[in-house]
């Protein structure tokens, strides 16, 4: 497994792979890789000739200055967890070559409707901040295909609105969230839960299962999105920062009567040092 973290040779990299005809695959992350990130690489490796895994911590997508600053490095453990599951490259590019110009007065993006509600409306500047590295990171790597999760499903749409309306020439695909044995999704964020945190974390799950149920039963989105948000701020460790329903095309938000399309139920909530995200699929 080659690491690279110089843009031009990843870029010239990949160039002569295609040359020769190869499928690229490409898996963006920030590191401190888990099993969920691993799926990824396993998704492009079972379609790809060639798998390349970024990992790069985008300051411009961090709108908590303390989230960034104390984002978990731990290189060494990432490197042998891709060099196991058969990744090809790393990228691990600087800050200074990816903003040589620092990071105030940058393009910015603005993703319109999409962004102004959930995580685009508790996180200012955050898909504004993925909109630019995940563009800068398509065009230096210049993937055939590009694997995102499901877990982060706001960027998803995010990510594919951006390659659409920019014809980035780059299939984006997104893969389903892998869940520790109790349920609780995978992120890089759950290092830092301390023992009782980690122990009732779960319940975002458990609540987000059961309001799948009562709105498949037909019950009242607002009720039910009421009902979900009670139960987590019953617990006192939890603060709940939204529970939404949300159309799953349009990703407008829902907030009465029953379902009639596909939605997704997203919600945020911070417990102790974590905010953590999860969603579920309404399939109708
Ligand atoms: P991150 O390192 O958190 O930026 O995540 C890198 C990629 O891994 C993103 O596309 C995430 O959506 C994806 N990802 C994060 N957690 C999970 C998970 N539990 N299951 C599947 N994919 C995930």
């Amino acid at each position: 497994m080659k690491v690279i973290s110089e843009l031009k040779e990843t870029n010239s990299f990949v160039r002569k792979l295609r040359a020769d005809g190869k499928k690229v695959g490409f898996v963006p992350t920030m590191g401190a890789l888990h099993q969920g990130h691993i799926s990824l690489i396993e998704a492009s490796k079972n379609e790809n000739d060639y798998t390349i895994c970024s990992i790069y911590v985008n300051p411009t997508q961090f709108n908590n200055k303390e989230d960034f600053e104390t984002y978990p490095n731990l290189f060494a453990q990432d490197k042998a967890k891709l060099e196991e599951a058969g990744c090809d490259v790393i990228f691990t590019p600087s800050h200074e070559s990816m903003y040589p110009n620092g990071v105030d007065n940058l393009l910015s993006f603005d993703f319109g409707s999409l962004t102004s509600v959930l995580e685009g409306k508790y996180r200012p500047g955050h898909f504004s901040g993925v909109g630019i590295v995940v563009s800068k990171l398509l065009n230096i790597v210049m993937p055939d295909v590009a694997y995102f999760g499901q877990k982060d499903l706001q960027q998803f749409m995010v990510i594919r609105k951006l390659v659409s309306d920019l014809s980035i020439m780059t299939e984006v695909k997104s893969c389903p969230t892998l869940r520790e044995p109790d349920g609780l999704a995978m992120s890089s964020r759950n290092l830092r839960l301390n023992e009782e945190e980690r122990n009732i974390a779960p319940l975002l799950y458990r609540v987000l299962k059961e309001a799948k149920t009562a709105l498949i039963e037909g019950n009242d989105v607002g009720n039910v999105q009421k009902k979900a948000f009670d139960s987590i701020a019953a617990n006192a460790l939890f603060t709940p920062e939204y529970i939404e329903v949300v159309d799953f095309n349009s990703f407008s938000l829902i907030k009465n009567g029953k379902i009639n399309n596909s939605v997704a139920i997203c919600l945020s909530a911070h417990l102790g040092k974590a905010r953590l995200i999860d969603n579920v699929i309404v399939e109708v």
